[in-house]
């Protein structure tokens, strides 16, 4: 019986992106659910933090390995000069460094 497990919270910058953080864990294999404490108040988290969303692994076995994938994306993310944006060959929309898929039509990066 596999134990979830809390993998991150997301900063008020970073909570906007807490579902394609989902989605890009999914394309890796890994399954989570996205928790925002304002819609599920019974778990009784710290009130100040309710509004922040939650990024829960399913398989607590993966986790080791969604730590590193989250960290690596996130790290850019909090340094935003790090890299610069890419375009995406299909659409031409520009991505943001840290996501490896396009946010307009989920083409991975080359
Ligand atoms: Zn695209």
């Amino acid at each position: 019986m596999a134990n979830m497990k809390k993998l991150h919270t997301f900063s008020l910058w970073e909570s906007p992106q807490a579902g394609m953080f989902k989605e890009m864990l999914a394309q890796e294999g890994i399954s989570c659910l996205v928790k925002n404490d304002r819609l599920s108040s019974a778990i009784g988290e710290i009130p100040f933090i309710e509004c922040f969303p939650e990024l829960w692994v399913i398989d607590d076995e993966a986790y080791p390995r969604a730590h590193l994938l989250l960290d690596a994306w996130l790290t850019p993310y909090n340094n935003p000069q790090a890299e610069e944006p890419w375009i995406c060959p299909v659409c031409g929309e520009s991505s943001e460094p840290q996501f490896s898929i396009c946010w307009n039509c989920s083409r991975p990066r080359e």
